[in-house]
């Protein structure tokens, strides 16, 4: 259920109904909007309908929540979240453009790529470190390593760094390291994965898996949040179909739908969402149009020698040209690119 404050409520009254709920074995999730402060009660409440919130002072109404996503809602939350990280910013008007490799390779490929995406106004900087790779023996990454040299190239360019955690042993190495954490496809369903990045404070790209459905994804991401961690991106990155032109099938009405159902914000990858690195730029600049927040690319200076995903990364020239595209449709659509 959702408590809605009354305007300009003290915080004696905000503190009693806190208690009240947590006197109930339920959890409190306040949310301070600008225009009112409400209470997102989560936990199994079948007990709590009428247990006297609305008698309680400061209180203004008390409303189910629908949604089976709760503290995600937009029922709950009205404002769009804003997650920052150092220079990016994912949500709000401009668009937050992450880029780089699909794997760190070398201190020469991450440290080069870093600066030449930031020239071109990248402001996140992706490298997987830690690979979750369909086959034990393609390449694993480069591990604590790969975050050492992501750090050497945050230091140099100021780039906020994007990186993977595929393991819950592995989450305070990397969240030591990363600006943002990404939880992999393979893993939006790592219930105990999702739990533990939600106990840190550092942002997270939940990216979709590729047979979940949204409400899957925004059940997942309803773990981070319940853990108490509000610093969730979503990430649409493909879902498998029977389509075989394009490696996942790319549905950009998720951007639209979840944008109506969530206050948080949302990032599309035209990277992994095609496959192809020959399509990555129409469906970056589809992404901007149908609102995304960000976009997550695979960006390498010589993609077919690349140790991981070479086929769906592109060059620095082609990143020049996709976001020279993307900035003039963010403009058409009211939106900008730094
Ligand atoms: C990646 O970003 O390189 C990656 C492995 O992505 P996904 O989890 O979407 O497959
Ligand atoms: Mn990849």
């Amino acid at each position: 259920m959702i408590i809605v404050m009354h305007a300009g409520a003290p915080q004696t009254d905000l503190e009693r109904v806190v208690a009240h709920i947590e006197a109930l074995k339920l959890r409190p999730h306040v949310i301070v909007g600008t225009e009112r402060t409400v209470i997102a009660v989560v936990g199994d409440d079948r007990d709590a309908t009428g247990s006297g919130f609305e008698t309680l002072p400061g209180v203004a109404s008390v409303l189910p929540i629908l949604a089976p996503y709760k503290v995600a809602s937009r029922e709950v939350q009205s404002e769009s979240t804003i997650v920052k990280a150092g220079p990016l910013v994912i949500g709000g008007k401009s668009i937050g453009v992450i880029a780089g490799p699909c794997s760190v390779e070398s201190r020469e490929q991450i440290v080069g790529t870093a600066h030449a995406v930031k020239s071109l106004g990248a402001t996140g900087l992706r490298g997987g470190a830690f690979k979750p790779r369909t086959s034990p023996y393609s390449f694993q990454g480069m591990k604590e390593r790969g975050l050492e040299l992501l750090a050497e190239a945050r230091a140099e360019t100021g780039l906020a760094i994007v990186t993977e955690v595929v393991a819950t042993e592995d989450v305070t190495l990397v969240a030591r390291y990363a600006d943002v954490l990404q939880v992999g496809a393979r893993n939006m369903q790592n219930y105990r994965l999702l739990e533990a990045v939600g106990h840190t404070q550092v942002p997270v790209l939940l990216k979709r898996g590729p047979a979940a459905t949204v409400e899957e994804l925004l059940l997942a991401a309803e773990y981070i949040l319940d853990a108490g961690n509000r610093q969730v991106i979503l990430c649409e990155r493909g879902i498998r179909t029977f389509e075989t032109h394009t490696r996942f099938t790319l549905p950009l009405a998720t951007v639209p739908w979840l944008h109506a159902r969530t206050h948080l914000p949302v990032v599309v990858d035209p990277s992994h969402g095609t496959g192809h690195a020959s399509l990555v730029e129409s469906m970056a600049a589809a992404s901007v149009a149908a609102g995304a927040d960000g976009l997550i690319i695979e960006v390498h200076p010589d993609p077919k020698c690349a140790s991981s995903d070479g086929a769906q990364t592109i060059d620095f020239a082609a990143f020049e040209r996709m976001m020279g595209v993307c900035r003039r449709v963010a403009e058409a659509v009211g939106r900008s690119i730094s």
